[in-house]
């Protein structure tokens, strides 16, 4: 298999100059599952699992590979595995806060150049919602693209795009049905050999539909990485990776319902830049936009070019970010505790083993 139809470029091939002379291999991860992977090379696909000194040497979750990831793998033909032995460095990274109360990071997908946020017309369009993804991808590295998507059911698209202009200013964005396949060609430009695009969005917007219309129906059943695999489920709680058939690849992540902060700071400045600059031209260099006089954030409110919605959503993401950088603080302490007390049980058993 060529590795430029998985998405290698010069980027990764100049990083992996430092493993020149060694017995290692590159490979993209396309599934994982527990500490199981499931890595593409030039042999095609096999299971992998990580080397102890990467198991050992790991300070959290994001030292182990997720799906987007390039590795540098022995391969053991005979049995049809290998070895992870490193992960190359990541172009971008997605990361979400694992659900639940634990503040965990979750890396949903690796070294994606284009993330496509999926939100259907006819339900799901919500700009406050749009605006977190927004910040999200931002902070990856990936570049954002909208997608307005199930155009067909929505006989007035003209609300959501003026919307979409206020709260995504310079951001590219596309309605479009894979239905009917009107809008879809504007998509091809995207998804480039060498390239690799996400999809992000609520479960039922529509993003399995636009990936199949995307491949070509018979495409799918020849191109799909996972095709031929033995166990034969297509079960959607895999994140998969397509290969298209002018090149490029695809990557669908299971629903998703809620998108919770886990390192997005700087994503958010950026995403709200628009309020930084008003704000730069308040009288007052610390006004808080409340009832100050010459504030330029509340003027923009009063005469309409800013929606009052956005203020608060930027302030209110804000506080989610802040309220999780104190408590991940807290769990990275006790992480790094039980990490230690991990290796000084491996280190004993070691020892113990070559007594
Ligand atoms: P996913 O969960 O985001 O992958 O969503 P799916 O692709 O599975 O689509 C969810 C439902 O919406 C399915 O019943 C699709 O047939 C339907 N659907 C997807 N795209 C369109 C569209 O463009 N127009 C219409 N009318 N229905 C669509
Ligand atoms: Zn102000």
């Amino acid at each position: 298999m060529d590795l430029r139809i998985l998405g290698w470029n010069d980027h990764f091939a100049d990083h992996w100059k430092i493993n020149a002379g060694r017995d290692l291999r590159p490979g993209r991860v396309v599934e994982e599952q527990k500490e199981a992977y499931r890595v593409a090379g030039e042999d095609g696909e096999m299971q992998a699992e990580v080397i102890g000194r990467l198991r050992y040497e790991a300070l959290d979750r994001s030292a182990f590979p997720a799906v987007g990831d390039w590795v540098a793998m022995h391969t053991l033909p005979a049995e049809g595995k290998a070895l992870i032995h490193e992960i190359l460095p990541r172009r971008t990274k997605l990361s979400r806060k694992v659900a639940g109360e634990r503040a965990a990071e979750q890396i949903l997908v690796t070294n994606v150049d284009v993330a496509f946020v999926v939100m259907s017309l006819n339900a799901d369009f919500n700009v406050r919602r749009l605006e977190r993804y927004l910040g999200v991808i931002r902070e990856s590295g990936a570049e954002p693209v909208v997608l307005l998507s199930k155009a067909d059911l929505c006989s007035d698209t003209g609300k959501a795009t003026a919307d979409l202009v206020a709260v995504a200013p310079g951001i590219n964005s596309h309605i479009l049905s894979a239905r009917t396949g009107e809008g879809m060609a504007a998509l091809a430009p995207y998804i480039e050999v060498g390239r690799t695009v996400v999809l992000l969005g609520s479960s039922g917007v529509g993003k399995s539909t636009i990936i199949n219309r995307l491949l070509g129906s018979d495409a799918q059943k020849t191109l799909e990485i996972r095709s031929g695999d033995e166990r034969g489920r297509h079960a959607t709680t895999y994140r998969r990776l397509f290969l298209m058939p002018s090149g490029g690849v695809l990557i669908d992540t299971p629903g998703m319902r809620e998108l919770q902060l886990w390192d997005a700071d700087r994503g958010l400045d950026d995403v709200f830049e628009d309020l930084a600059i008003l704000g730069s031209k308040c009288r007052f260099r610390d006004c808080q936009h409340q009832t100050e006089p010459g504030c330029a954030v509340l003027e923009a409110i009063a005469d309409g070019t800013l929606e009052p919605g956005r203020i608060d959503n930027f302030k209110k993401l804000k506080r989610e970010q802040q309220f999780l950088e104190r408590r991940r603080d807290a769990a990275a302490q006790a992480e790094q505790k039980k990490l230690w007390k991990r290796r000084h049980r491996a280190l004993r058993h070691h020892y113990k083993s070559q007594r």
